[in-house]
């Protein structure tokens, strides 16, 4: 395309997408109205790490959650950890919600309380990407930066009909953002992107009939809308297998602290293997005695590998509840321990289990 009819395409898109913004925004809660005040940073922060790998839907409640019970950085920065993952449980990937801690207790300790602004500074924050980095200085601070999350990159892809493959095509698509992105309001235009991305311009089906930037669309003008971005092939994932240990007594069960590090790290959880329990039961449990093992009654699926969970029940003599570094909790107030989803299906299952 030449540089001027690409120049002229970029105008246009930026001008129909904003226009269509004032009227179509979505209201949620960490954001400001089309044309109002500059939302708060806290709100801006908190939503876009709570919005990594995550819909919408899921985040709002937790949001309100967290800034009803910590309405400042610097309260949040003052809660336990161990409170903010319980608080946190249900949303997964758990680095984030450790990172949120350890971000707040930064900028409460070492930036008193204050938000840096710019896009370059917010990527020093522990926990901040790219990404969050560019939505949160061009949203909170009116900074112009080019933000680029899976909403926008379907879009753009789709207008410019971008076709090489992620993650090779990331360059690509943030090179035709940058050319869309105006002087000034980058902010709200980013957010009007990723609305046209969830609301209009979706994965499957998007709705070109009503979309304000059809005439400039290259992918419905070649008719193969879902075709863009176009993907790396799909890789098998592999499969691990875990054995959970089901302690109970008096109405209470065992639960732990998983270590610090790694996958779920510092979150409470049901005893385990380590997530290697061999199919041949040679897993080691907590407690000698007798167990009785029900196979394969969880799977759940991370990002790099599926899981698959045995829970072995405890059938032996009676113990002590008393023994140092477990935690006894009741089961009626399983809800409130904070186990994390993996957890809790096991949790959920052996409840179901005995009904
Ligand atoms: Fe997406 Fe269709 Fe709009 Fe193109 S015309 S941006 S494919 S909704």
């Amino acid at each position: 395309m030449a540089v001027d009819s690409f120049s002229a395409k970029a105008r246009k898109i930026s001008a129909n997408i904003g226009a269509h913004y004032v009227d179509n925004a979505r209201k949620l809660p960490w954001r400001s109205p089309p044309g109002g005040d500059l939302p708060d940073p806290y709100h801006v922060w908190l939503s876009e790490i709570m919005l990594q790998q995550t819909t919408v839907g899921a985040v709002k409640s937790y949001f309100e959650t967290f800034t009803g019970r910590w309405p400042t950085v610097e309260r949040l920065a003052n809660a336990k950890q161990a409170d903010v993952l319980a608080a946190w449980a249900g949303l997964g990937y758990y680095a984030r919600a450790r990172n949120l801690h350890k971000c707040a207790v930064h900028i409460t300790e070492k930036l008193n309380g204050i938000f840096p602004q710019k896009e370059s500074e917010l990527l020093q924050l522990p926990g901040v990407g790219a990404y969050t980095a560019a939505a949160i200085a061009s949203i909170a601070f009116g900074e112009r930066a080019v933000v680029v999350d899976a909403n926008i990159e379907r879009l753009v892809a789709r207008l410019f009909a971008i076709d090489t493959p992620l993650p090779r095509g990331k360059a690509e698509i943030r090179a035709a953002m940058d050319a869309i992105t105006p002087a000034k309001g980058a902010g709200a235009f980013a957010q009007a992107c990723m609305d046209m991305g969830a609301t209009i311009c979706t994965s499957k089906k998007p709705k070109c009939d009503i979309c304000p930037v059809q005439k400039q669309c290259a992918a419905c003008e070649l008719g193969n809308m879902e075709s863009f971005p176009v993907k790396p092939p799909k890789k098998v994932k592999p499969v691990r297998r875990a054995r959970f240990f089901w302690v109970e007594q008096q109405d209470r069960i065992l639960l732990a602290t998983r270590p610090p590090q790694g996958m779920l790290g510092g979150m409470r959880a049901l005893p385990d293997d380590g997530w290697a329990a061999r199919s041949d039961g040679h897993a080691t449990p907590p407690i000698a005695g007798d167990w009785r093992v029900h196979d394969n009654i969880v799977q759940h699926s991370f990002t790099h590998f599926s899981l698959e969970v045995d829970l072995a029940v405890y059938q032996g003599e009676k113990i002590a509840t008393d023994m140092d570094h477990d935690i006894w909790w009741p089961l009626d107030d399983i809800a409130e321990a904070g186990l994390p989803t993996l957890y809790a299906k096991a949790v959920k299952w052996k409840l179901k289990e005995e009904k």
